[in-house]
């Protein structure tokens, strides 16, 4: 069995082929072509513990921290490591570290998301969050869609500020960086709406990223009274306080659009509210397991 650490798996990763990947894999879950049982949470310490396995083309499970008070301190908020296996012996087949796979399959998800549901000429990208997902989607979406202006708010403005002289873009309140805009992602630990739906463009998507657990939100019930399309409707009936609290009834899984078998009129609001399946993080660690294997074939040494 090989092992992989953050580095080695940052190497082998294509991000675009990680898109790819998603859509794919995002397509064959909503066609039934995967188990995955809702993830496992264990709460303690002011953290979560996630457990998350699945079987189809490839097999394993993730196990993924979440720790809201590392904000600020040298760990990251999330961490993570994947066990992948052959499905057709059950063989152990790699481990490898999860945290680098978290956080750019979320943002690919997202961008497959935004290629199926935001306007084809959307210019104007708003980030609401200035973390780990925020960065990557910064990176993610621009292959789908050519933005000419990266907004981005912070509830601490300094560290919006930093953002965007890092990565070019414009530090703005938050309801002006939400209003005219055609992409928003709102990728915060809030456990308040900080979104409101009044102030959302006619035709805007929204990829709604945060507010994993039953009783946080991230985006108020006018935001939600848009069409919702989720990763997956179990998923969002027992994990989304977004769904629950809103009281709103998803409209599609993104699998269903991609599939074609539900279709979202042209020119509706969109949210895609996104909480993260473990066919994702199986299906990205298989992409890193072929890559390392590839080069095993040409020679190199895998899990060096
Ligand atoms: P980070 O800790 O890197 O960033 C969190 C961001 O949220 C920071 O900008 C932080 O600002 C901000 N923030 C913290 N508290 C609040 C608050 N009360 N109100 C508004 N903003 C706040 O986390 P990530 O970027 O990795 O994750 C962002 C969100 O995405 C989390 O909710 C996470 O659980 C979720 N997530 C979802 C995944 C999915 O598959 N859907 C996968 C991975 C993560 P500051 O640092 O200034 O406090």
């Amino acid at each position: 069995m090989q092992y992989l650490g953050e580095e080695e798996v940052r190497r082998l990763l294509d991000l675009d082929a990680l898109i790819g990947a998603m859509r794919q894999v995002l397509a064959e879950f909503s066609a039934g072509k995967w188990n995955q049982p809702v993830r496992g949470v264990l709460s303690q310490h002011g953290g979560f513990f996630g457990v998350m396995p699945a079987s189809g083309e490839s097999m394993g499970i993730k196990m993924v921290t979440f720790y809201p008070d590392n904000a600020g301190s040298s760990l990251p908020t999330h961490m993570a490591v994947i066990a992948l296996f052959d499905p057709k012996t059950g063989e152990p087949l790699a481990l490898m570290d999860g945290r680098y796979i978290t956080e750019m399959r979320t943002a690919a998800v997202s961008a497959v998301a935004t290629d199926a549901l935001a306007a084809r000429d959307a210019k104007v990208l708003t980030l609401l969050g200035a973390g780990v997902q925020a960065t990557a989607h910064l990176e993610m979406l621009p292959r789908v869609r050519s933005f000419e202006e990266i907004r981005v708010w912070n509830h601490h403005p300094a560290k919006a500020q930093q953002f965007a002289k890092q990565h070019g873009a414009k530090a703005m309140e938050l309801e002006a960086a939400v209003r005219d805009a055609d992409v928003i992602v709102t990728a915060t630990s809030a456990r308040e709406p900080i979104l409101q739906g009044a102030w959302l463009k006619p035709g805007a998507h929204v990829n709604a990223v945060g507010a994993s657990r039953p009783d946080w939100r991230e985006l108020d019930d006018a935001a939600m009274g848009n069409a919702v399309i989720v990763d997956s409707y179990e998923g969002a009936r027992k994990e989304s306080g977004d769904v629950i609290l809103s009281g709103a009834t998803p409209f599609a899984e993104l699998g269903e659009i991609l599939n074609g078998t539900k279709r979202v009129e042209a020119g509706r609001t969109t949210v895609f509210k996104s909480l993260g399946m473990a066919v994702e993080d199986v299906a990205a660690a298989r992409l890193v397991y072929d890559a390392m294997m590839q080069q095993h074939g040409d020679g190199l040494t895998p899990g060096r």
